[in-house]
């Protein structure tokens, strides 16, 4: 079966399990809104896995529409390439304003995984606690860089851990914004106050608090901090770090002399003019976008305790302790995985702690490293909201969380 030129063949539906990729090459939809096996479109679902990834936000997706098949390469001289590098760097000044930065010091990479093992680079030992993410995490393991920052039962890393590596001459750390799992907030700014007065680097993973919290910080030299856009409405497969004035990081990949020296490779255009509009749109609308995503948790809870009266929420209960949003939850007794199913069953999308973990069917290294016993880690699981998410979907999702304990409990 031939789907690349076809002609006469297109109006047949593909089958195999590559059919919906297909079908989407030949009809031009969304891979998201077809059913893998059947390439038809999926029933409503509801989608609570934001943490993973968001959908992307149609004014970004408009904005990305003509660079798409445009022949744009930003170090080229012509005037295509002229028209590139300026779309590169209107993407770059609204990234940049994101940080309160000045657009000359971000980088723009293939996601914040390279942004956070970019920023992992150089020697000696890296003060971490276990709940970063495993693009701080692994290439420091590798090195055998990392020294490892105590956290808390309520999810927050131990700052006194902190002074002390940096006394006993630890010269770098990271401390993330928001916690991918629990969504339990960092004290990145006192960690920084510490890391400065020592002159050590500091990296901070700003992934999930992005376009919900505020990022701005007085930069120091050998402050760097990264974002990704498929967690803010913008494309997969590009991120940022943003390295404060002064501040010199081995770059990963060497090549030609974009990103002023600091990530070879031809920039990708679409995806840079995307994250632009959505580090935008995160920037003008985030305090509105807070304010539903509290009020989205909140139904969801609501509707959800009304069958689960036991429902317990892992990290800090301090207010504004945790980005609004995100819930890392329990229901003592239920195996989070069965619940997860059934739920997917239902038609809601909910996950076994992070998507990079839950694929490789590990338990939450984030929940482990709290000091949560191995029986506990297994009965939890993440809701992760959008501000997108209408108030009778956040709603309906709690009750078909709800509904799906009670089964699980045979009380139907
Ligand atoms: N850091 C955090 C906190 C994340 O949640 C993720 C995505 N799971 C990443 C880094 C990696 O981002 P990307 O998918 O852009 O590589």
């Amino acid at each position: 079966m031939c789907f690349s030129g076809c002609t006469g063949e297109s109006a047949v539906l593909p089958q195999g399990p590559r059919a919906a990729y297909n079908h989407a090459i030949v009809f031009g939809q969304p891979r998201g809104s077809l059913d893998r096996a059947s390439g038809k479109p999926t029933p409503m679902r509801i989608y609570c896995d934001h943490n993973a990834t968001t959908p992307m936000e149609p004014r970004v997706r408009s904005a990305m529409e003509p660079w798409l098949s445009a022949a744009a390469n930003a170090s080229s001289l012509h005037a295509e390439g002229r028209a590139a590098r300026r779309a590169l760097e209107d993407a770059r000044e609204d990234v940049a304003a994101l940080f309160a930065a000045e657009p000359r010091d971000v980088v723009f990479t293939s996601g914040a995984t390279e942004a956070n093992n970019m920023a992992m680079g150089g020697e000696g030992p890296t003060a971490a606690s276990g709940i970063e993410h495993p693009s701080v995490l692994e290439p420091l393991r590798r090195k055998q860089r990392l020294r490892t920052l105590a956290t808390g039962r309520d999810g927050v890393v131990c700052l006194a851990d902190l002074e002390v590596a940096l006394k006993e001459g630890c010269r770098a750390a990271a401390v993330m914004a928001t916690n991918n799992e629990t969504g339990v907030r960092q004290p990145w700014r006192s960690a920084a106050a510490l890391c400065a007065a020592q002159g050590a680097r500091l990296h901070v993973d700003a992934v999930q608090e992005a376009g919900k919290g505020e990022l701005c910080c007085a930069a120091f030299p050998g402050f760097t901090m990264a974002i990704s856009g498929h967690k803010l409405g913008g494309p997969q497969g590009i991120g940022a770090l943003w390295i404060a004035p002064e501040t010199r990081i081995p770059p990963l990949l060497l090549g030609g002399a974009q990103e002023r020296m600091r990530r070879a490779g031809t920039e990708n255009i679409a995806a840079a003019v995307g994250l632009g509009v959505a580090c935008r749109i995160a920037r003008v609308e985030r305090e509105e976008r807070t304010l539903r995503l509290e009020q989205r948790e909140a139904l969801f809870l609501v509707a959800a305790r009304a069958a689960a009266q036991d429902l317990q929420i892992h990290g800090t209960q301090q207010p504004g302790g945790r980005a609004p949003g995100t819930l890392s939850l329990r229901v003592p007794g239920l195996l989070a995985e069965t619940l997860v199913i059934a739920c997917d069953l239902e038609g809601l999308a909910l996950s076994v702690g992070s998507a990079c973990s839950s694929g490789a069917a590990r338990p939450s290294h984030v929940l482990d490293t709290m000091g949560l016993a191995a029986g506990v880690v297994v009965e939890s699981l993440r809701v992760s909201l959008s501000a997108s998410t209408p108030e009778a979907e956040a709603t309906r999702a709690g009750e078909i969380f709800g509904r799906m304990v009670n089964r699980m409990r045979g009380q139907r």
